[in-house]
């Protein structure tokens, strides 16, 4: 697909938005199958040390109530996961850079491993780390990692995050190479409906994640928080209904363009639909990351507004979601790791080479 194609189908409506999903549904059932891949997400802390303007727990947000969960919660959140099959887990957080939070990961990771018998496959979201670190998590028994690069265009970044050494689009592409270098199955992906952004730009996008050859993507609509700079644009957003079909698009473009990478239906998308997770799954998609967070600390971990799930709302239950599936034909695929085809098939090319050439 070139620029022209994708922008031709993000600008489509009616019968040819529907067969762009039908289609996309043909090639997801075909490269992937009709199977979802379960990540309980952990929603460690949101203490973060950095101020995206777009990000309701960001640093300069005083009204955010900070937590931080304990070791011991962590690891009983894992031991759910593990006994209910998951198969694997995310721990996300805000973005802290010391040798504390490096170490007490790392401590983590090698814990919730012994737990699960080696058997819990670990997605961190950290954000940005040195290499140093991002080799010791992954030695710790880390092996995929989500790091959006939320916009791949220098100046739309520019323009949602402060300008400093803290907050620049050169780090944040240098950490995704971190990552690949590493040997992490390494996922990215971007907020869809931002203030500033043009149908080129997401186009764009796309095609930043098909030259950077990721693994997996986690990618969402754009939702304002009051709390945060860039809700002061909110008269020039799309409405949610388009931003949700945009995510829906988007989803199915990239099923397109990368048949075989693990693709997540992310939490934004039920923020605007509660059914929106799985009317993802059912064009594109192939990963959910039910939230197996303490209920207590759901309601601090408001990135954005209307977060489903929090503390006062239904457990993100195992039944639930298998009807849900049930309704979109697929089929939750229990205790597996559900690795990204991509990555694999990337790996044993480069083992085969190595092979035959001996480099
Ligand atoms: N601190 C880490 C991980 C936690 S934030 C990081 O930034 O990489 C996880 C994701 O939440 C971010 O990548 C961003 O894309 C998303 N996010 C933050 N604010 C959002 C908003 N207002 N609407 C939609 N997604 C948002
Ligand atoms: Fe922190 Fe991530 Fe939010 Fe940015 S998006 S403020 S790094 S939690």
């Amino acid at each position: 697909m070139n620029k022209a194609d994708i922008l031709y189908c993000l600008k489509s409506s009616g019968k040819e938005y529907e067969a762009l999903l039908n289609f996309s549904s043909e090639q997801k059932k075909k490269h992937v199958g009709n199977k979802v891949y379960l990540r309980g997400l952990i929603e460690l802390s949101n203490n973060c040390s950095k101020d995206c303007y777009y990000c309701g727990i960001r640093k300069s947000n005083k009204k955010t109530k900070r937590y931080n969960l304990k070791d011991a919660e962590v690891l009983e959140a894992a031991k759910f996961a593990y006994e209910n099959n998951f198969g694997s887990l995310v721990i996300q957080s805000g973005e802290l850079q010391s040798e504390n939070f490096s170490k007490r990961i790392e401590h983590l990771l090698k814990q919730i491993k012994s737990l699960s018998d080696n058997k819990l496959g670990i997605t961190l979201s950290c954000g940005e780390q040195s290499e140093d670190t991002y080799k010791r998590w992954f030695d710790a028994g880390a092996h995929r990692y989500l790091l959006r690069i939320e916009a791949s265009d220098k100046e739309l970044y520019a323009k949602l995050h402060p300008q400093n050494d803290l907050h620049s689009f050169e780090t944040r592409l240098k950490s995704l190479e971190l990552l690949k270098k590493c040997g992490y199955q390494t996922g990215t992906g971007v907020m869809i409906g931002l203030p500033f952004q043009r149908l080129e730009h997401l186009a764009n996008d796309l095609l930043f994640m098909k030259e950077f050859d990721i693994d997996m993507c986690g990618m969402g609509p754009y939702i304002e928080h009051a709390d945060t700079p860039l809700f002061q644009y909110k008269e020039n957003l799309l409405p949610l209904s388009e931003r949700f079909e945009l995510g829906m698009k988007m989803i199915a473009l990239l099923r397109i363009m990368m048949p075989n990478i693990n693709i997540a239906a992310t939490t934004a998308l039920q923020a605007i639909d509660k059914n929106g997770r799985e009317k993802a799954i059912q064009i594109g998609a192939n990963v959910l990351m039910p939230n197996i967070t303490p209920g207590t600390y759901r309601d601090a971990y408001a990135l954005y507004e209307n977060k489903p799930l929090t503390k006062s709302s239904d457990d993100d239950c195992k039944t639930c979601i298998e009807m849900n599936l049930k309704g979109v034909e697929n089929k939750i695929a229990y205790g597996a790791w559900g690795d990204s085809l991509h990555f694999k098939a990337k790996t044993s090319a480069k083992n085969l080479h190595s092979l035959r050439t001996g480099k």
